[in-house]
């Protein structure tokens, strides 16, 4: 058990309507800090108040971007306790993403528990309103004060926290993506696997293209061949094919996201057919073409689940199911969403209570 010492905000804020909450604007009252030091390791977990961090213009992460997060909730049951989701897995994908970016290993129940007393200290901010939560954003970033081009020999470790209101406040209305045939956001051997704020700064370019063009996503193709489906905007992508669930695998450049992996379970519980393989564009839009492609989604823990209705491609286009959602969409995002909120039991242990 580690106990962190606790420096309570002299005033606390008003907690705003979450009918209204934009995302990532509001933040908490507190936050968690863990630092690190070459020779002495993590140390010093303590949380504090929120607010600005002090550090030179010249520290590392500014500029060789040696930085990672993470992305998690908690959610208010309906007895009132507050509850994670599998959020030891978000804790060893950050010691993933560390290990590709040179970043030293937290100890996983140090950063696991340091989440928790935070989460413990704000759960007054976790909403209560039908589909909010606290979004939970863990970061690391390197702290050397450097330009030298190699590892950091210091790191903060940060966690903050967001109140965020429904995703879906005006129903589950599948989405239009476009297959971006330029930009690629990852490649094997670089950091795709990994949630790095650099994978992100090259996604931009083409998002504000798709969205321009009045697409809501981006389909990314494999950074060597541009063939083959690696995921949806942000959020990993499933299919399903005349039947069969399909998504694509894990090859290195893309995220192993943790809905995704949920979403397979249940599937291969639920007895479909599930294929974890390289997936091309062509066949889906063939497969489209031969009404075969029953339903497409995205999975991310933002919108648990995101229907998509049409997908473009050059100059094609697919519609999917309609336009609406499918149902296996649909028991996937009530499944998951009941076992998240505890408005259902949960069979696999994913969840667990802050306190
Ligand atoms: C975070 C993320 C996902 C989804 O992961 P979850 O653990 O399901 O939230 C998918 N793709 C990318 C690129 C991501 O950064």
């Amino acid at each position: 058990m580690y106990e962190f010492p606790i420096q309570r905000a002299a005033t606390l804020k008003d907690k705003p309507d979450p009918k209204t909450l934009v995302f990532g604007k509001v933040f908490t009252d507190h936050m968690f800090l863990l630092n690190y030091d070459a020779g002495q390791g993590w140390h010093d977990g303590r949380i504090v108040p929120y607010g600005d961090l002090n550090l030179p213009p010249s520290a590392m992460v500014f500029h060789y971007a040696q930085e990672v997060f993470e992305g998690m909730k908690a959610y208010r049951r309906p007895d009132g306790k507050v509850q994670l989701f599998r959020p030891m897995d978000n804790v060893r994908r950050l010691n993933d993403s560390c290990e590709r970016l040179c970043i030293p290993q937290l100890p996983e129940d140090l950063a696991l528990e340091g989440i928790r007393a935070l989460v413990k200290v704000e759960q007054d901010w976790v909403p209560s309103e039908p589909g909010t939560s606290l979004y939970i954003r863990p970061f690391i970033i390197a702290t050397d004060a450097s330009l030298g081009v190699h590892a950091s020999h210091s790191y903060l470790f940060c966690v903050i926290c967001c109140p965020v209101g429904a995703y879906y406040a005006e129903g589950i209305n599948p989405v239009r993506i476009y297959v971006e045939n330029e930009d690629v956001r990852a490649v094997r051997g670089g950091t795709g696997y990994t949630k790095c704020g650099g994978n992100y700064a090259a996604s931009i370019r083409a998002g504000e293209r798709a969205e321009e063009q009045g697409y809501a996503q981006v389909l990314w193709l494999d950074g060597v061949e541009r063939k083959y489906i690696e995921e949806v905007g942000s959020m990993n992508v499933m299919f399903k094919v005349d039947g069969a669930i399909v998504t694509p695998k894990l090859t290195g450049s893309v995220l192993p996201g943790i809905t995704r992996r949920s979403c397979l379970q249940l599937l291969r519980d639920w007895g479909y057919p599930v294929e974890e393989r390289l997936v091309t564009a062509q066949e889906l839009f063939d497969a489209a073409d031969a009404g075969k492609l029953d339903e497409a989604w995205g999975t991310g823990t933002a919108a648990v689940v995101s229907p998509i209705g049409e997908m473009g491609w050059n100059e094609r286009k697919a519609e999917v199911n309609g336009g609406v959602i499918g149902p296996v969409t649909q028991k996937l995002y009530d499944t998951l969403t009941g076992i998240q909120w505890g408005t259902q039991p949960d069979p696999y242990g994913w969840t667990m209570p802050v306190d």
